[in-house]
């Protein structure tokens, strides 16, 4: 996940100053030269480190800090704004046109992943009930086509094609009419990409830019490239004049200075981040939050918006129903842990509880999904009977439930303690609320 080490060391720089009750100059000057060492190392463009330290120790030596009961936590929240204001202060929404259809073109290098996140865009703006259509005008790159409407396949959105004998501006200006035709409120451009920026490729892009006139200019960039897809950014945008960022693979960038250095190099913001390969992994990018998981204070936020976009209410009614009437089985056990998965990798959802973060870090808890998997194995080897009635899985079946799942005795009785544990707990609670719901008086 993104920002590994940049978390870790800076919860071990504000660890430090947080627990002052008096800072001085000298401990706000020590702490900031750690901070720089952090965010050099998660190879964030150097000049923005320069400004931003700079602005972080103005603010930070002033006398209201130093006189505060808690100057640690008041430098701490320098810094979160700092590192907020960075990355563009509040979220930058995508544009919509006045009169219909929005007009979306996706650029970028080849590789960056303009094609999935494409596809990725598309399935956002279904969920939102509007009506994308996907023109497919990268003629050069083999099977680009092929995977756009494969995309659009999967998430039941149309794909506009004409093939790849046709030049890519053409099929830009057919596909607009066409969305315009069948009332499409959102039009998404996947335009080629090269292995570098060339002249050729901006011309092209030029030429479609001034057929279809879009609302909206995002350049997809490759997250794990660093510094080179802040150079990419700047290049491009000076060259086309980007509206926004998308960018990609966080999942896979384990230090972030992209994230923390676009916006500050091209004046750019960042739209969008995508953190998978699946098509549900592209999130709106809010300053605030991204900051705020930096420093390990999670993002309570964005996982809330995560559960009501696709937790099903129907379901977790009726979860909430056997909970209180105490008739869980290991059935339900299972069917809630599809739900969670739904959300997305545990370890990201992780990153997402505050103090979390932190918690991984030690080891003190280790939940995966691997972990996940094994948990699901177990239930799995369980028969039906046994699903519904735990209680009749004694040694003999607990030692066949083992050998079937490929776990082993050890982890099966603990898995069955936990479920006991919380069946246990789930009827205390359900018995003190009364069969309504209505809180008993409590003695
Ligand atoms: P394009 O050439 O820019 O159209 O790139 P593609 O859309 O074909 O993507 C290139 C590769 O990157 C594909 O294998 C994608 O699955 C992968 N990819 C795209 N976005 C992400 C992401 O957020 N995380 C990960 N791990 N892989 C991604």
């Amino acid at each position: 996940m993104a920002f590994e080490g940049l978390t870790a060391r800076l919860q071990n720089v504000f660890g430090k100053l947080r627990g002052k009750g008096k800072v001085s100059e000298e401990d706000v000057n020590d702490a900031m030269r750690e901070v720089r060492l952090a965010l050099l190392e998660a190879d964030v463009n150097f000049k923005v480190v320069k400004q931003f330290i700079t602005k972080v120790k103005e603010k930070a030596v002033g006398k209201e800090v130093m006189d505060s009961f808690t100057p640690g936590m008041v430098i701490i929240d320098i810094v979160n704004k700092e590192l907020t204001e960075l990355m563009g202060g509040s979220q930058s929404k995508l544009a919509k046109a006045n009169k219909p259809p929005t007009v979306i073109m996706m650029v970028g290098l080849q590789g960056a992943g303009k094609t999935t996140t494409s596809g990725k865009l598309a399935k956002l703006l279904q969920k939102q009930n509007a009506k994308p259509l996907l023109v497919a005008a990268d003629i050069y790159r083999p099977a680009a086509i092929k995977q756009l409407q494969v995309l659009g396949e999967q998430i039941k959105a149309p794909v506009f094609t004409l093939g790849d004998q046709t030049s890519p501006v053409e099929i830009a200006k057919q596909g607009l009419q066409h969305a315009k035709d069948n009332n499409h409120d959102y039009v998404i451009i996947d335009t080629a990409g090269r292995l570098h920026v060339d002249e050729e490729l901006m011309a092209e892009l030029h030429q479609i830019h001034s057929h279809v006139n879009p609302d909206e200019v995002l350049l997809v960039v490759d997250a794990m490239t660093g510094q080179d897809a802040v150079n990419v950014a700047e290049h491009f945008n000076t060259q086309l004049s980007l509206s926004g960022v998308v960018l990609t693979k966080l999942d896979g960038d384990t230090r972030g200075g992209a994230a923390l250095s676009v916006k500050a190099v091209t004046g750019c913001p960042i739209k969008f981040i995508t953190l998978g390969e699946k098509l549900d992994a592209l999130e709106p990018f809010h300053p605030e939050r991204m900051s705020s998981r930096i420093l390990g204070m999670g993002d309570m936020l964005s996982l809330i918006e995560k559960a009501q976009s696709n937790i099903d209410a129907e379901k977790a009614k009726e979860m909430e129903q056997k909970m209180r009437t105490a008739s869980f089985t290991f059935e339900d056990f299972l069917e809630q842990m599809d739900q969670i998965k739904k959300l997305g990798p545990i370890d990201q959802l992780m990153d997402m509880i505050p103090g979390m973060g932190k918690m991984k870090q030690t080891k003190d808890l280790k939940v995966d999904d691997k972990q996940m998997g094994r948990i699901e194995a177990i239930v799995f080897s369980m028969t039906k009977e046994e699903k519904q009635n735990p209680e009749i899985i004694n040694q003999s079946r607990r030692k066949r439930i083992a050998a079937g799942s490929g776990t082993t005795v050890a982890e099966v009785n603990r898995l069955i303690k936990q479920f006991d544990e919380m069946r246990r707990v789930m009827k205390q609670f359900s018995d003190m609320m009364g069969p309504k719901g209505n809180k008993k008086a409590m003695k």
